[in-house]
């Protein structure tokens, strides 16, 4: 094994939660093991510019920002490993996780698994992801050159995908499903102001239209206020409605709420088991920020020191 077999602090995840967790936990000599995931650096990986993360007033690109994050963290001593856990058993102490075939101890865990990207579950949905249809534009923006699209959201991820997809894109159009945005004033004010940027109000989808050999070629959505469905061509489509927890792995093992998201009690970032915290989205559903997640990886280390000190493990 490239790394321990019995470990005091084992983190799940390396979006900002995990790896700020991770930091504070290498700082304060706990020699954690971070297991990254196979796309490791989470959601941010998957962004461009990142405008509103302190102390970087011009802004900075999402993958650099946690390529910082991460040198920062292994800089103090934190091993990070670019696998998966696939299972964890929280039953006793040490809790026994397990990656692949490899198994490892660990007195205190931290959940930082974030969250994935909402799909719509309508017909044609599966068939075209990756065939015209995507959620993620710094991903797949590139190959809709001088194309007309569409994003399906109302929210801010819709109204950043919009403006990003403008760079590549001949028209965006933003399909909301009522006539008021969700997203914030700034990143609403970009979007009407963006002369590649127009919008269809009122529209919930229905289905996607294509072929096998050329994909995604049209979209069918309801208009609320008349109860037509209405049928239009487009070149590929943008889903931004929103994500969902990934906690999969903790079904039955942890308690989470309706939406799946695990919940921590009061301000901390305590489970309902001693010695497992959670941080960052995985247990966010109301702010659901690259700061607050960092934020809440500090919380999450410092509540596995404590903890651990108590069981005089430290
Ligand atoms: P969100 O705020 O939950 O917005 C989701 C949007 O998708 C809403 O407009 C919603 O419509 C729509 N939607 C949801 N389910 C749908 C369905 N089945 N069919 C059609 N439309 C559907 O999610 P988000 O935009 O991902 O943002 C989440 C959080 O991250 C927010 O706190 C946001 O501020 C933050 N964020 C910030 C930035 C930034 O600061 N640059 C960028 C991205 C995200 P309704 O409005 O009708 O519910």
């Amino acid at each position: 094994m490239e790394y321990p077999k019995r470990n005091k602090v084992l983190i799940i995840g390396s979006g900002p939660a995990g790896l700020t967790a991770a930091i504070y936990c290498a700082r304060a000599n706990l020699n954690p093991i971070v297991f990254e995931g196979y796309q490791a650096g989470g959601q941010l990986t998957m962004t461009t510019d990142v405008e509103n993360f302190p102390g970087f007033p011009e802004g900075i690109m999402g993958p650099n920002l946690m390529d910082l994050l991460r040198s920062q963290a292994q800089k103090f001593g934190a091993k990070c490993i670019t696998r998966q856990i696939d299972n964890v058993n929280f039953s006793s102490q040490p809790f026994v996780l397990q990656s692949g075939s490899d198994i490892l101890e660990a007195d205190s865990v931290i959940i930082s698994t974030g969250a994935s990207a909402k799909l719509l579950g309508i017909k044609g949905e599966d068939k075209f992801v990756g065939k015209g249809l995507s959620t993620c534009a710094t991903c797949d923006g590139f190959f809709f050159k001088d194309k007309s699209i569409h994003v399906i959201g109302g929210g801010d991820s819709a109204m950043e995908e919009a403006i990003f997809l403008t760079k590549f894109a001949s028209k965006v159009t933003v399909l909301h499903r009522r006539d008021t945005l969700r997203a914030s004033k700034i990143m609403v004010d970009r979007a009407i102001k963006n002369p590649k940027i127009d919008f269809i109000w009122n529209a919930n989808p229905k289905e996607f239209l294509g072929n096998d050999d050329k994909g995604l070629n049209g979209l069918i959505y309801k208009d609320t206020k008349t109860g037509n469905d209405i049928n239009i061509d487009t070149d590929g489509v943008f889903v931004a409605i929103g994500h969902n927890p990934n906690t999969s792995l903790f079904k039955d093992v942890l308690d989470m709420d309706s939406s799946g998201y695990l919940i921590t009690e009061g301000k901390s970032s305590k489970t309902n088991i001693p010695g497992v915290f959670a941080s960052g989205d995985v247990q966010d559903s109301t702010y659901r920020q690259a700061i607050t997640a960092a934020g809440s990886g500090c919380m999450a280390a410092i509540d596995a020191e404590r903890f651990l000190e108590e069981k005089g493990e430290l």
